[in-house]
């Protein structure tokens, strides 16, 4: 089976085509690159195949399995929402272990892994802080971890990097390579190129609810000069 399947997905809000029919195969143990500029349709995409969108058209499978299938989603998904929403007056390890004991972990098995990632992230010494007092990018590494901690097959990140310092940057560049080498499979989104040209197997330009590119970033660049999408191309590269 393929890690995630999407035949001619369709999307309208309020009379507008968001999607203009998605076609896509991914296959396991690879990381996607989903660029495309702001209003592009990419979130919409990550929520309609997480389960958080409805009234779109087409058919969306995550290992072979409709996205109706909820186990699909308690026990293999991951997932880094765009916009941090966490529970500000809570602890770091409050938080963590809520999340854990939803994805099904034991209290202490969570604390454990919640610990280890807090201080891979270089953010251990406020595990027992609450989350209001945390800079945006301790906000952001919060929800990275909290989709690590159940230890998912595939993890959806959408504009991860917001409000990271160019170190955490590194540190999530090496997280996800790490995934990989596990065989895990990840779908990045972002309107910026910011380490998606180094760590994707594959990178898919999406513009204006379609998808007009697909392939290595060498690809991409040859398809984006023979498309004349040089204007939007370098707003996601900002070379
Ligand atoms: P991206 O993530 O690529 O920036 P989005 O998927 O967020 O794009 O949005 C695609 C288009 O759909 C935009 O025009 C946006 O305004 C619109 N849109 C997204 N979500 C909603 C919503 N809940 N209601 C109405 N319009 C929406
Ligand atoms: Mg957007
Ligand atoms: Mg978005």
């Amino acid at each position: 089976d393929k890690a995630i399947l999407i035949k001619d997905l369709k999307m309208n809000f309020d009379g507008k085509e968001v999607l203009k029919g998605i076609n896509l195969e991914i296959d396991k143990g690879n990381i996607i690159g989903y660029i495309g500029p702001n209003g592009a349709g990419k979130s919409t995409t990550v929520k309609i195949i997480l389960g958080l969108v409805e009234g779109y058209t087409g058919v969306v499978k995550i290992f072979g399995e409709d996205i109706s299938e909820e186990e699909v989603y308690k026990k293999r998904i991951g997932y880094v929402p765009e916009v941090a929403e966490t529970y500000e007056s809570l602890t770091a390890r409050e938080y963590l272990t809520f999340i854990g004991q939803l994805y099904g972990l034991e209290y202490d098995d969570a604390d454990k892994k919640a610990y280890k990632l807090m201080d891979i992230l270089e953010i251990k010494d406020v595990y027992n802080s609450k989350i209001e007092s945390f800079s945006k990018g301790m906000k952001q590494k919060v929800i990275i971890i909290s989709s690590l901690i159940h230890n998912p097959d595939i993890l959806f990140l959408d504009e991860p990097l917001s409000g990271l310092d160019a170190n955490s940057v590194m540190i999530i560049k090496e997280i996800l390579l790490s995934l990989k080498e596990e065989g895990k499979t990840i779908f990045y989104s972002s309107h910026i190129m910011e380490i998606v040209e180094k760590i994707s197997d594959r990178i898919i330009l999406l513009n204006d609810g379609a998808i007009v590119a697909d392939g290595s970033f060498d690809d991409l660049k040859e398809s984006v000069h023979q498309k004349s999408l040089e204007q939007i191309f370098n707003q996601l590269t900002g070379f």
